[in-house]
């Protein structure tokens, strides 16, 4: 299946972990939620990507979780079960947001949310009872079984991501977006943990043009006061 029309399926990849890229679904939303503000799931998001179940099969796609045979497969049974399909999408923005709040207070430095705690675990619960151990040519590892065109299955492995981000990854190099507005989430694997943008090109080239602006307002206003003083 060609990529669906979504722009879930044109966003950037660049949280460097499935499940930062999936926090990522909702634009601008720097300041609307900060760790423990719970809101009502329904009141969600000007900028959000995920608006109907097709949104989140396309955004899987893109991000290489679901193939384009699953995707097809997944639309075609979120038609004949719409009821289904919706109550996943449910669950999806109710995983995405508790953590968003998890990611948020771990930038700063407080604890998680015990509510948006418990929301990823019994997501994760689910995930674990698909998980089966196995023999491959490399050795053993755990794989998911089955479950093609379980309407939820791109959920156990975003919460699997999670799971694994925050049980193993430096967490210090957690970041939020520096930009105004944005509020995108990334891990800084740069040597220096100097990376600043979710993209340089969008909100580090439009922080460069608002801080040259300022620059030349107030080297204007400077010029002014200097003017009027000497008339
Ligand atoms: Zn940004």
């Amino acid at each position: 299946m060609k990529g669906l029309n979504s722009s879930a399926a044109e966003m950037k990849l660049i949280g460097g972990r499935l499940c930062l890229d999936f926090v990522n679904t909702v634009d601008g939303r720097k300041n609307d939620s900060s760790p423990g503000k719970s809101k009502p799931l329904n009141s969600l998001l000007l900028g959000d990507k995920l608006k109907n179940y097709s949104d989140l099969v396309a955004w899987s796609q893109h991000s290489g979780i679901v193939t384009a045979a699953d995707a097809g497969r997944l639309l075609k049974e979120s038609k004949q079960r719409p009821a289904a399909a919706n109550a996943v999408l449910h669950r999806a923005i109710a995983l995405r947001e508790a953590l968003h709040h998890i990611f948020k207070a771990t930038v700063m430095e407080s604890g998680p949310p015990s509510i948006d705690l418990e929301t990823v675990n019994v997501e994760l619960l689910k995930a674990r009872r698909k998980e089966r151990l196995i023999r491959t040519d490399n050795g053993w590892r755990w794989k998911l079984i089955g479950g093609e065109s379980a309407l939820d299955r791109m959920l156990w492995l975003i919460a699997q991501s999670a799971a694994e981000f925050l049980s193993t990854a430096d967490l210090s190099r957690l970041r939020e977006c520096g930009g105004e507005e944005c509020g995108w989430l990334f891990e800084d694997t740069s040597r220096n943990r100097s990376r600043q943008w979710c993209h340089m090109e969008d909100c580090g080239n439009l922080a460069k043009v608002r801080r040259f602006r300022t620059r030349v307002r107030s080297s204007s206003k400077t010029n002014t006061k200097r003017h009027s003083r000497r008339n």
